[in-house]
């Protein structure tokens, strides 16, 4: 292809291509206006913006200054007073060092900066507009800078077009502010939003402190100490007990020498050290904070800086994960593992404290159960029926036609804050038809038919196994479940709006400001699911309403791994998509889990709903709910097939049908 001959090109353009790597969207711009006040050494620190920072984002300090003479320079590319040599580049102690975000920013957008040393009279002002900065001139101004950023992207509409709602946009920049916030809780720092005040944060000592302000106090009382020193670094953090966990990794938050970073060998190591105390795929929460050498760490990687390269990546691994998994397997914590069952009578006297508190996690659990399995419990007959019941018949009686005055339900506290009115939805209660589910389950396959005289069991309190005309079938009990309800919401979702039961109370739930901004985005598709969240204060919702099909699921649970699923997909979610997601997080939390213990009647009924298994053969997420093995297998593995057909007694012997 022929093109023009080549040339250098303008400055101004150099810029605003540069300006791609850094300047993203607003909270781009207070990230790079936050951390020049920080290296500024400010003690005080205002961030002010209007209409989510694409009319105006301004950050002053009280920090240092800059000499006059120096003002414009500071405007320029490849202008900085942090670094001054090859060797400096070895061991960065600044947040900035490239010299590149003045002038991308002000390639971009109208800047003005005020500036004053303290040795100086007067302050200093430059301006800069369409890339052309007018000559300083003496202005008033305190100690400090300001930095004025207005009309971002006003010279590259294009950008301008990319960006989301003042809502999405507002909860980026709250993000950046909470990331200096947290690494830096000495400095003082202010938010305003179109001159309502955002966060009033006074200078405190308290990391937690902030993390309540910016994520709720039960949150921030929640979290747990860590801390260790080794050649290599120090570490110092807050990090979540395993029941606060996450749908994803939003909240983990780790910090390098005071700067935010994603680094996906330490976040792993984070997630090593829970390995075993959450259930698949959920995340934990954690504020983690390494202070290591400036040499050995390399943050000339990314032009944002948040990846680094390590040099003792190994080391800080092994020590992110010795830290925190001790401190969550050591004394005072109970762990989430499944724990054998209370001790004995006898000898209550003997009992220590960790016992007494893993019996009451064990009858919390079992509470749990009770109230995820009455769904799937008929009658007193059925349940005492000890053989694996023939699916589509007994079975499923009842299977969602659960009575409203069930054990289950007559067992909850009367007090408990998430408890429901008396239910009205039962599903054509009182009758013995199937359930939908039933309805869409295959007639007549061989697959249906347990053997006469089979039993199901549960392994590892996790599996459930039983026996089918032509092989074994193990099934992951959390998954089938979940399967089961996610099928039947999505059913009940095609039909219209699911039926909703007013809470007693309304279940109060401290959000940060993307995730307020997530509900209020999300509010139509959350009624449909029949989960009616109102504002309650600037950061808290109300749960007022819950799907009465999943009335002894977690609203909690399934409004915050919603909320979370929003902040992590990359584009706009499809209306479908978004009501699949909310049947998942809301079926994934009212399943029985992993770990779980049921009874035996608990076991028959989830499996009468095996059908769904053999149907979907995955849950929600993708994984298998359900593995099959054959008859014919095992007389493969067992080396039975060397004649097949003549030695069917002994076959026979072990699977007697
Ligand atoms: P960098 O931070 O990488 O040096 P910037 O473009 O962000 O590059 O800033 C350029 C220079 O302007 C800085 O090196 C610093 O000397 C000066 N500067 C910018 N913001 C401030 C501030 N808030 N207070 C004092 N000096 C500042
Ligand atoms: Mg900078």
């Amino acid at each position: 292809m022929t093109t023009a001959a080549i040339h250098i090109l303008p400055e101004q353009l150099v810029n605003q291509i540069a300006a791609g790597e850094v300047v993203e969207r607003p909270a781009s711009v207070v990230k790079e206006l936050l951390e020049n006040a920080i290296d500024a050494q400010a003690s005080r620190i205002v961030l002010e913006v209007e209409e989510a920072g694409k009319k105006l984002i301004r950050v002053s300090d009280d920090g240092a200054g800059i000499p006059a003479d120096q003002a414009p320079l500071a405007l320029a590319s490849h202008a900085t007073s942090k670094i001054g040599s090859r060797d400096d580049l070895e061991g960065i102690t600044s947040l900035g060092f490239r010299g590149e975000a003045l002038a991308s920013i002000a390639s971009v957008a109208d800047v003005r900066l005020l500036t004053r040393t303290a040795d100086a009279l007067e302050a200093t002002e430059v301006t800069v507009s369409g890339g052309r900065a007018d000559a300083p001139r003496p202005a008033s101004g305190p100690v400090g800078t300001t930095v004025e950023v207005r009309n971002l992207f006003r010279y590259v509409p294009v950008r301008r077009k990319f960006l989301k709602t003042d809502a999405t946009e507002m909860g980026h920049i709250t993000d950046q502010a909470a990331r200096i916030a947290l690494a830096y809780p000495a400095v003082h720092l202010t938010v305003t939003h179109n001159g309502r005040s955002v966060y009033q944060l006074p200078p405190s000592e308290s990391v937690r402190e902030r993390v309540g302000a910016f994520f709720g106090g039960d949150l921030a009382a929640s979290l747990i100490e860590v801390t260790s020193e080794e050649p290599g670094g120090r570490l110092w953090g807050l990090v979540g007990p395993p029941h606060v966990d996450r749908a994803t990794s939003v909240m983990q938050y780790l910090f390098i020498n005071g700067r935010y970073v994603r680094d996906r060998g330490l976040l792993h190591a984070l997630r090593e050290a829970y390995r075993g105390l959450l259930e698949g795929r959920r995340q934990p929460v954690a504020f983690l904070f390494l202070t290591i050498p400036p040499e050995r760490v390399d943050v000339n990687v990314h032009p944002t800086k948040i990846e680094v390269r390590l040099r003792d990546a190994h080391l800080l691994y092994g020590q992110v994960l010795a830290t925190v998994r001790e401190r969550l397997l050591g004394p005072g914590l109970t762990p989430s593992l499944p724990a054998p069952a209370a001790a004995g009578a006898g000898e209550p006297a003997a009992r220590t404290a960790a016992e007494a508190e893993s019996a009451e996690a064990a009858s919390d659990r079992d509470e749990r159960v009770r109230r995820a399995m009455a769904d799937f419990l008929h009658s007193p007959a059925a349940a005492n029926q000890r053989r694996l019941p023939l699916a589509g018949k007994t079975a499923l009686q009842g299977g969602f036609a659960r009575k409203a005055d069930s054990d289950a339900h007559r067992g909850a506290p009367a007090t408990s804050p998430v408890r429901v009115q008396p239910a009205r939805w039962a599903l054509r209660p009182g009758t013995s038809d199937r359930s939908r589910l039933g309805e869409t389950a295959p007639h007549g396959e061989a697959f249906d038919e347990a053997a006469p005289g089979s039993r199901a069991i549960q392994i590892h309190n996790t599996y459930l196994v039983a026996e089918t005309e032509d092989g074994i079938l193990i099934v992951d009990q959390h998954a089938l479940h979940e399967r089961v309800l996610f099928e039947e919401i999505m059913k009940r979702l095609e039909a219209g709006p699911l039926q909703s039961q007013r809470l007693l109370m309304p279940v109060t739930v401290a959000l940060s400001d993307r995730e307020m901004a997530a509900v209020e985005a999300y509010r139509e598709s959350l009624g449909r699911l029949g989960l009616e969240v109102e504002p309650l204060g600037p950061r808290d919702v109300g749960i007022q309403a819950f799907p009465s099909l999943l009335e002894r699921g977690d609203p909690e649970g399934t409004l915050r791994d919603f909320l979370a699923w929003v902040q992590a997909v990359d584009s706009p979610p499809t209306p479908r998509q978004v009501l699949e997601e909310l049947a998942h997080v809301a079926a994934c939390h009212a399943a029985v889990k992993a770990g779980d213990p049921l009874k035996t009647e608990e076991i028959e009924a989830l499996l009468a709903h095996r059908e769904a298994a053999h149907m979907a053969a995955t849950c929600p997420h993708g994984r298998p709910t359900a593995l099959i093995l054959r008859k014919t297998d095992l007389e493969k593995q067992f080396g039975r097939d060397y004649a097949a057909g003549s030695k069917a007694a002994a076959t026979d012997e072990i699977l007697p049908y």
